[in-house]
């Protein structure tokens, strides 16, 4: 016998939950894509997306999953051979490198690890030493989805700016955008690539390269752009389907227009960003409740680095999976894999989990996952501290 009969909830980081009403929204017949409200729509839609990035540059559409983005923004502003700084604080910069490996770039990884930051005093350091400029590219994520560390964006601008470096500064925040605190211009980010189906509640399939002046400077003397790929004819595009490089993604598009209306136009990016960090602080108290006897740690110490968006958990004997497999199996929840910790299939890679708190979430789904991982501690017999419900729930009456 199950308890799980009921609306089952995806507490993964990504894809995140989709709110109804895009889902509703694209329950539809196929629309005219030559003519009529679609075209209106799209054009709707960049200006709500720039609110998001806070930014005045241009931003192209892809259909594509967030991989997608990575190369496009790699290929539109580089040249083979170009050198590379990969920040890695996890798996993703450094999965973003490796694919920019393949296009015959030269990458130089500077691996912070899996439990701590990019450090800004290390990149100022490594920037002013390279006195020629070589460096193209600054790669790094706001979020790092695997090791759930956030990084300090400013402070690694501050960092670039410290050097007088003239590199690139390219920003991942596939799993923090809408979620996270992010001002594409004030901080001084030149590209920032980004999916919808996270924060931005959408179906996996579409994907954003945004672009500053510098970007689009670059874009003149990159060798590396290929005609699909190439964001110029998305940016300004004269007929209707260049700016999808072909077809649009018709039923995407009226579920990012709905779910930009629910971010944009009903919440509010900045109460999106306020909801999400209340909601991560709900579930940091439970977890430092449960840790005290030693069962679980989070896997990011200082409150700082932390992501807002995705919480990546340590445990001991396999009982991250155990928890996970309660949780989905017993109560309807389904909880993150670890990911980039471990290899997958090890002893090790058992003990680590990840709750995903990023979208359309509430304060029942954020309390029913966190009183499902208690009830599977209990059920599992791990021992934990005491109280992790009231703590979490003292967070959120503070609100
Ligand atoms: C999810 C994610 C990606 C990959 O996105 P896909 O849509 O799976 O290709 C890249 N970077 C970060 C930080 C992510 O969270």
């Amino acid at each position: 016998m199950s308890l799980s009969y009921g609306r089952k909830l995806l507490s993964i980081p990504g894809p995140s939950v989709i709110p109804d009403s895009v889902q509703n929204a694209m329950h539809r017949a196929s629309p005219n894509i030559y003519e009529g409200e679609l075209i209106d729509l799209t054009y709707s839609l960049f200006p709500d997306l720039k609110t998001v990035a806070q930014t005045k540059g241009d931003v192209a559409i892809y259909i594509a999953n967030g991989h997608g983005s990575w190369e496009a923004a790699l290929t539109n502003t580089l040249s083979k051979g170009d050198k590379i700084l990969v920040l890695g604080t996890g798996r993703f910069a450094i999965g973003w490198g490796e694919m920019g490996k393949t296009l015959g770039l030269d990458i130089t990884l500077i691996d912070f690890g899996n439990a701590t930051h990019a450090d800004p005093a290390k990149l100022e350091e490594i920037l002013r030493a390279d006195k020629d400029h070589n460096y193209k590219a600054i790669l790094v994520t706001q979020t790092d989805t695997a090791s759930s560390v956030r990084n300090d964006i400013p402070a690694l601008r501050a960092a670039i700016d410290a050097a007088k470096h003239p590199a690139l500064f390219m920003v991942d925040c596939i799993a923090s955008l809408a979620c996270e605190r992010f001002m594409m211009d004030d901080w001084g980010v030149d590209i920032m690539v980004a999916g919808c189906q996270k924060g931005l509640m959408t179906p996996p399939g579409v994907s954003f390269v945004f672009i500053n002046p510098r970007a689009l400077e670059a874009r003149k003397t990159a060798d590396l752009v290929t005609a699909y790929w190439d964001f110029m004819p998305r940016i300004n595009a004269e007929i209707y389907y260049q700016n999808f490089g072909g077809t649009a993604p018709t039923h995407h598009l009226y579920g990012l227009r709905e779910a930009l209306n629910i971010l944009v136009h009903e919440e509010g990016i900045e109460n999106a960003w306020a909801r999400h960090t209340r909601f991560a602080n709900t579930i940091w108290a439970a977890l430092d409740v449960w840790g005290k006897d030693g069962a679980l740690t989070l896997n990011i110490t200082d409150t700082k680095y932390r992501s807002h968006a995705v919480t990546s958990i340590k445990m001991a004997d396999g009982n991250g999976t155990r928890i996970r497999k309660w949780c989905e199996d017993t109560a309807g929840v389904t909880l993150g894999i670890g990911l980039g910790m471990a290899d997958h299939g090890s002893a090790e890679w058992d003990n680590y989990f990840r709750i995903g708190h990023m979208g359309h979430l509430n304060v029942p789904m954020i309390m029913g996952t966190l009183g499902s991982i208690d009830s599977a501690l209990k059920a599992l017999g791990i021992p934990h501290g005491d109280g992790a419900l009231e703590a979490a729930s003292l967070v959120i009456s503070q609100h």
